[in-house]
């Protein structure tokens, strides 16, 4: 398999440059050169495990990392999950559960950065190679990505975060981690601050190629790929329905990408159902099919508390023909108004697809409800996939509801839902007293530079 651009400035390379390249170098994002139709191996795939089942899709979009190999690294990947089917099905009430939560750091962004943690260290490990992720966080990112490569060999790790403005257990989870290859630093200043800052270092262009630096954003192929796995294994949790809805929370639009692919290489899914908080531009564009950038507000869903979603652009590419001019001129547009408008036509704008969003009222009652009918704790970012599946769900079809954080991640939404209740999970109490490491320092650029010059691989 090779992959293009979505502008149409790079094509034809193989999965290890894409992985290498991260965002295509014409701004666009990487995408196959085609999807692969599964449909008649779906049968025989029938049985495997998860790791098993991983190994033969990806299998399906790399071909230049030997299958035996591959399978080496999916199952290394996977070790660290603590539910032996990696991502288990549960009923529900009158639904199903996707738990995606059962990684390190309990949030469904372990799926697919473990893997490409191992990815990463297999490359340079091929090549020679070393590098210096950069990386700016508000929370949930930056310890996924932390667990995901520390300790592996040619790789250091830089996460920029808001010093105070992360929770205490998110912080923990970032800052106990000791691994000589972990730098976290915590800046005197805004998650916007340290966005920002990020970028400017990735635009010092001599910076960034002496330093090698390199990102594990979301936009990153193969965590896209990572993710289209769990889809094809819940079907067949679910005891293969001849058809069934998958309702999705969705903030950088990855992970319902995944699903997007899974649809169409052939498993039998009837709608994404896509899932916003109050930051509902995703949701207005597949009601209208007007792309309106608006004011970024803070819920109780915070991982989904984005406005211009960074994988958007690549289900742009297939709804406007495969046209990287067309793909440039929409995200030129958008750009330079905030907005940008799609065609679409009386029957809705894409069939595969239903949207709506949840406010933080009705996630939380979401919460409580499922809580006090069912005795099953959600956490607010699954609570808002539930409200709005649930809005969208028929009698016939099986409703499957992607689950993406445990709910102990987020304590305080938890018990302002259940007054009294705080949710535990064994593995962020075992992080209460071990020792930290973390450098703080003032926002500024130089001052980061001359950390990472200190510190980084060269
Ligand atoms: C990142 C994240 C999401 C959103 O996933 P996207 O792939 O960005 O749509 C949802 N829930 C949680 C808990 C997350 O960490």
């Amino acid at each position: 398999m090779k992959y293009r651009s979505s502008r149409g400035g790079v094509s034809g390379l193989g999965f290890r440059d894409a992985v290498k390249m991260g965002l295509a170098t014409d701004g666009g994002l990487l995408i196959p050169h085609e999807i692969p139709d599964v449909s008649d191996k779906l049968a025989s795939w029938t049985a495997l495990t998860f790791q098993e089942l991983a190994t033969n899709i990806m299998a399906e979009y790399i071909d230049d990392i030997p299958v035996q190999e591959l399978a080496l690294l999916v199952d290394k990947s996977y070790v660290r999950f603590d539910h032996e089917k990696i991502t288990p099905v549960v009923r529900v009430g009158d639904f199903h559960v996707l738990e995606l939560f059962h990684g390190p750091t309990l949030a469904f962004k372990d799926i697919a950065l473990q893997f490409l943690g191992n990815v990463f260290e297999y490359i340079l490990e091929k090549e020679q190679g070393h590098l210096n992720i950069l990386g700016a966080t508000s929370g949930d990112t930056g310890s996924a990505a932390i667990e995901a490569l520390r300790g592996k060999s040619n790789i250091n790790i830089f996460i920029l975060f808001p010093e105070g403005k992360t929770s205490p257990v998110q912080e923990a989870q970032m800052t106990t981690v000791l691994d000589a290859n972990v730098f976290n630093i915590a800046l005197e200043g805004s998650f916007d601050d340290c966005q920002s800052l990020m970028k400017t270092i990735f635009s010092d262009l001599s910076f960034k190629q002496e330093y090698e630096l390199g990102a594990v954003n979301s936009v990153n192929w193969a965590r896209v790929l990572a993710q289209i796995v769990y889809y094809f294994f819940a079907w067949y949790e679910l005891g293969k329905p001849e058809t069934f809805d998958v309702s999705v929370p969705t903030g950088n639009f990855g992970n319902i990408f995944a699903g997007y692919l899974a649809k169409r290489m052939g498993l039998p899914i009837n709608k994404l159902i896509l899932a916003t908080n109050r930051n509902d531009i995703l949701a207005g564009f597949f009601k209208t099919g007007v792309y309106q950038r608006g004011e970024v507000c803070f819920s109780e869903s915070p991982a989904m508390d984005i406005q211009v979603s960074s994988n958007f652009e690549r289900y742009l590419y297939y709804k406007l023909g495969g046209s990287g001019v067309k793909v440039s001129e929409f995200m030129a547009g958008f750009m330079q108004n905030g907005m940008a408008r799609l065609d679409f036509n009386t029957r809705g704008f894409d069939e595969s697809f239903q949207a709506g969003s949840a406010d933080d009222a009705e996630t939380l009652a979401t919460i409580r409800d499922i809580f006090e009918q069912e005795d099953y704790l959600v956490d607010p970012h699954t609570a808002v996939g539930i409200s709005v599946g649930n809005r969208f769900r028929t009698a016939e079809i099986p409703l499957l509801c992607l689950s993406t954080a445990h709910p102990a991640k987020f304590e305080d939404a938890i018990s302002r839902a259940v007054p009294g209740l705080v949710p535990h999970h064994e593995r962020l109490e075992a992080l209460k007293g071990l020792p930290t490491r973390m450098e703080k320092m003032g926002a500024e650029v130089n001052l980061v530079q001359a950390f990472i010059r200190q510190h980084g691989l060269h």
